[in-house]
């Protein structure tokens, strides 16, 4: 068939022709969105570097989150080209050492009381089947935040609270609530209407709602109201968790315990997708009695959790929650000066906690303007899913000194940029 390239041999790279087969044969949405921005094709990554089909290297301090240890990190790779060449998928009929021990080094860094673990594939099927546990431990009330995001299959998508993403799939889940971010005392109010009958789900710091960073105290606070009114607390850590915030889990640096945690995106280790619902014994008990009860064929596959192991060791090893905590407090201010210093005019603010970064713009479109220009000035930035205001970064803890120089460098470019696109704040300031 002419011009069908899926009989070729070997992956095209040429950018029209990725692009022609993306319209064919997967979404042209998704062709359009990558030929606003240039129209590359990515083919190769290292570390914090992106390498495109033709020799253009970005940096990539986007990777919605999933980057932490780098891309390839050395320890990942050889743990998962081992289990490559041994047993990469499994019967599911006999017992896996890959999972026993990923499972094992999971729960060596997770917080005191979650001891059981099951692996999925996305962080979206983590939120499933945390809700699933939920109601055979009793809860058939979900309450989630507003600006939250937990995912986009259906029982996730009833907890993410964004009405562009909700609206054409209800009906979703019945009896959701979503009351405020960072205000414990709105959840303590409903909770006290449904004592014993709720399953709160929450962020340490909101991801996708934007790098939105609740008052100190609030997670404890939302442990203590759902101990009080016997709800469930599951907290989803899967774009906050294994260092990103300079703490192994947000829960740490709060001193929470919840009764089921959720992990994703970096617990991979930037080589293959995994996700896991980590939960108190108490709570996954009633999954012993019928181990088939919540299944998927993928689930725990061995390479996926050479994947983990090699995550958590290379976390652990290299020392990167301490490497994140350290390099957020040198890259937060710094952006922060560069704002003011080139952006004067432009209602703008730079938050962190650890490696998660927003900036938030008054105006989305100066928000997307400065993603444009990042890309232009080679780094690779994400705009936040539930909130078009903010640009995020989430870099990697194995930044080097060059690496954070470059992004310091490019940023300053990028915002100059900016400034010279939008002439009409400098009037509207001067006015
Ligand atoms: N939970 C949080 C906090 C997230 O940030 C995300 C994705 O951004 C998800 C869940 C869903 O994960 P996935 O996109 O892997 O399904």
């Amino acid at each position: 068939m002419p011009g069908n390239t899926a009989l070729d041999n070997t992956p095209v790279t040429d950018g029209g022709r990725v692009a022609a087969a993306y319209r064919r044969s997967m979404s042209s949405g998704r062709a359009r969105l990558a030929e606003v921005l240039g129209g590359h094709v990515e083919v190769e990554s290292s570390g914090a570097w992106l390498t495109t089909a033709e020799g253009h290297r970005f940096l990539n301090v986007g990777g919605y989150g999933v980057f932490i240890t780098g891309a390839r990190h050395p320890t990942v790779v050889r743990e998962v080209e081992r289990q490559l060449r041994a047993h990469p998928i499994g019967t599911r009929i006999f017992l896996d050492p890959a999972a026993a021990r990923a499972a094992e080094l999971l729960t060596s860094v997770t917080p005191p009381g979650l001891e059981r673990v099951h692996f999925s594939g996305s962080g979206t099927e983590a939120v499933e089947a945390a809700i699933k546990l939920a109601r055979l431990n009793g809860r058939h009330r979900l309450v989630s935040m507003t600006g939250g995001y937990h995912g986009k299959t259906m029982g996730a998508l009833s907890l993410t609270a964004r009405e562009t993403f909700q609206r054409p799939f209800r009906p979703l889940l019945p009896d959701v609530e979503h009351v405020p971010f960072g205000d414990a005392a709105a959840l303590a109010e409903v909770l006290g209407r449904h004592p014993g009958e709720a399953c709160v789900v929450v962020e340490p710091v909101q991801g996708e709602g934007g790098v939105v960073i609740p008052p100190p105290g609030y997670l404890r606070a939302v442990r203590a109201a759902c101990t009080e009114h016997g709800a469930l607390l599951v907290v989803d850590e899967v774009q906050t968790g294994l260092g990103r915030l300079g703490a192994w889990w947000g829960c740490d640096a709060e001193g929470v315990s919840p009764d089921v945690l959720l992990s994703g995106k970096a617990l991979g280790g930037a080589v293959l997708p995994v996700a896991a619902t980590v939960a108190t014994q108490e709570v996954f008990g009633v999954l012993d009695r019928d181990p088939i009860l919540h299944t998927s064929t993928f689930s725990a596959a061995p390479i996926a959790m050479a994947a983990v192991s090699g995550a958590v060791l290379a976390i652990r090893e290299d020392g990167l929650v301490e490497r994140a905590a350290a390099l957020g407090a040198r890259l937060t201010p710094e952006l922060e000066r560069i704002v003011a210093a080139r952006l004067p005019h432009h209602p703008c603010e730079v938050r962190g906690a650890g490696l998660l970064i927003g900036i938030e713009f008054a105006d989305p479109a100066m928000a997307a303007d400065l993603f444009m220009a990042l890309v232009t000035h080679g780094v690779i930035a994400n705009l936040s899913l539930n909130s078009d205001h903010v640009v995020r970064l989430t870099p990697p803890a194995t930044m080097t000194d060059s690496d954070v120089a470059f992004l310091f460098e490019r940023f300053e470019r990028a915002a100059v940029t900016v400034a010279e696109r939008n002439p009409e704040y400098e009037v509207l300031a001067d006015a």
